[in-house]
């Protein structure tokens, strides 16, 4: 069994409204069909709402016109993330006022309103997912789609594997997760070793502490697979022992926090929308304004989780990157046409494969991998369509 993802290209037949990005997002919600939404249901706008200077999140001209559809469908929407992202969201353009409903941090004012969750996997026994979303009886995941450190992607799953939860459950448990490994063994590694580690690292992802001797990776800045400078250096020492599963467990934790957080709405109360354009190499986070290293896709939008972001990251496979805006810090970007490689790996290196994220959340079967893309307003349909009379403006007007 496959799921539907509809889609709405960037790309126009005409140079006319009807054609454009506004009428398919319209049409994509008419598809997403909000008539499972009840009167006065209250509905979790899931966003990631960025931070600081980066403008790059998803455009609060789509985020008012989905408002305005929940509103339409008889449900009370706000708009939800974390604390901090919310309360500068103005600075973005996001107000009660711009998108047309409130915006309330996800886990309460001081980041405490949470729900605990048991899971067992590796160290991490529970997390703190935000008691706001706990409470919604409708979601509506709204996703930037673009590039991530950790795992290569952040799509539908991570807005609400790591969104969905207090910051001590983000930070320490979830992307904690991926410092359980052992890699670095300080009975091998004497201090001037380990400091030799540190400057051969060309994006300072390793940090020696001499008094405590300890080294701490930070995965988030490590390039493995595509830069191996330390492990050349660690020849004949033979300390370090990255791999593969190291940086897969944070996509495995992912899905396991994102099954949790979807277990609390009833199956029709899931909706998923992904916004590809404007996809940048980091994620929102970051909060800075970064180039877009693949070209802008379009709108999709799904009821099923797994299917979106698989058929989010085949179209930005399908695009690839733009090689003369990828940022001169990656060091190590592998650009050899014969490598089989997703663009977020050629740019974070082969281990942050994302599709990872899909596969894990499909063994937890939160979805399927098999989807059928129906695409709406398609240019080669638009092009021999006739525009409907257009209306120009002779006065000032308000309207
Ligand atoms: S693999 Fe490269 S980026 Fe990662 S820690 Fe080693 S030197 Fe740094």
């Amino acid at each position: 069994m496959s799921s539907k993802v509809f889609f709405g290209s960037i790309q126009q037949g005409r140079d006319s409204a009807f054609a454009s990005l506004a009428a398919k997002l319209d049409k994509l919600l008419e598809h997403l069909d909000f008539s499972t939404i009840k009167k006065q249901d209250k509905v979790a706008v899931k966003m990631h709402l960025g931070f600081a200077v980066g403008y790059q999140t998803v455009p609060v001209f789509f985020v008012r016109r989905i408002v305005k559809a929940v509103k339409e469908a008889g449900g009370w929407p706000f708009i939800t993330d974390n604390p901090t992202a919310v309360y500068n969201a103005v600075d973005r353009g996001y107000t009660k006022e711009t998108c047309g409903c409130p915006l309330i941090p996800i886990a309460g004012v001081k980041d405490g309103y949470t729900k605990r969750v048991k899971v067992d996997f590796h160290k991490v026994k529970s997390l703190e997912m935000g008691g706001v979303m706990n409470d919604a009886d409708v979601l509506i995941d709204l996703t930037h789609a673009k590039g991530h450190a950790n795992c290569g992607y952040g799509g539908a799953v991570k807005n609400i594997a790591l969104g969905g939860y207090a910051a001590t459950s983000r930070w320490h448990r979830i992307h904690g997760v991926e410092n359980v490994f052992p890699w670095w063994d300080p009975d091998k590694c004497t201090p001037e070793h380990a400091q030799k580690l540190v400057e051969t690292c060309p994006y300072n992802a390793l940090a020696y502490d001499k008094k405590k001797h300890k080294m701490n990776i930070m995965r988030f800045a490590c390039h493995y697979g595509n830069c191996n400078e330390c492990l050349k250096a660690d020849k004949d020492v033979g300390c370090l022992n990255l791999q593969p599963e190291q940086f897969e467990a944070f996509q495995e934790m992912m899905a396991i926090a994102a099954k949790h957080v979807l277990g609390t709405f009833d199956k029709d109360k899931r909706f998923f929308i992904n916004i590809a354009l404007d996809i940048t190499p980091h994620c929102d986070c970051v909060g800075i304004i970064q180039p877009a290293v693949v070209p802008h896709i379009g709108i999709l939008a799904s009821r099923d989780i797994v299917a979106i972001d698989q058929a989010t990251l085949d179209l930005i496979a399908k695009k690839g990157l733009i090689d003369s805006e990828i940022p001169p810090y990656f060091r190590h970007v592998n650009l050899d046409p014969k490598a089989d490689l997703h663009p977020f790996q050629r740019l974070w290196g082969p281990y942050k494969n994302p599709y990872l994220v899909t596969k894990h959340t499909e063994k937890l079967k939160m979805g399927t991998r098999k989807y059928e893309l129906i695409e709406v307003l398609p240019p080669d349909e638009t092009l021999t369509m006739k525009p409907p009379k257009q209306t120009f403006e002779r006065a000032p007007s308000f309207y």
